[in-house]
């Protein structure tokens, strides 16, 4: 299913307190396993429904391709949090790790996977 309803919820992780590790590791554990069980989900192929009209093909060609889209997000937020908490075991969470100063509680509350001060954030754009 892939409704508004899911969407909405999409990136409403937060975390109360960016100093628990407790905390933390909880979101960026949760966050992981919703990332995994959403990229285990099949994409649905052509072939699997029968098209009514050309316009129902390019639809479904469209909804296809924005899904793989979404996807390749989904693999790089994956990889995100999966490397926020190898930070969280080498005691190295919360360390910008352009400019190796400290990244503010607000923005790890908003982005707990975040790997650099909101400055590096800014400037790498
Ligand atoms: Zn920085």
């Amino acid at each position: 299913m892939r409704g508004p309803a899911r969407a909405a919820t999409r990136y409403d992780l937060t975390v109360a307190d960016s100093r628990d590790p407790v905390a933390v590791r909880a979101a960026l554990v949760g966050e992981a396993a919703r990332l995994r069980a959403e990229l285990g989900e099949p994409i649905e192929g052509p072939g699997q429904m029968t098209y009514g009209s050309q316009a129902a093909a390019a639809t479904h060609v469209f909804e296809q391709q924005r899904d793989l889209a979404l996807r390749d997000r989904e693999r790089a937020q994956l990889r995100q949090v999966e490397e926020a908490l190898e930070r969280l075991d080498a005691g190295a969470y919360g360390v910008c790790r352009s400019c190796g100063k400290p990244i503010a509680p607000e923005r790890l509350e908003a982005i707990p996977w975040a790997a650099t001060c909101i400055d590096c954030a800014r400037a790498a754009r």
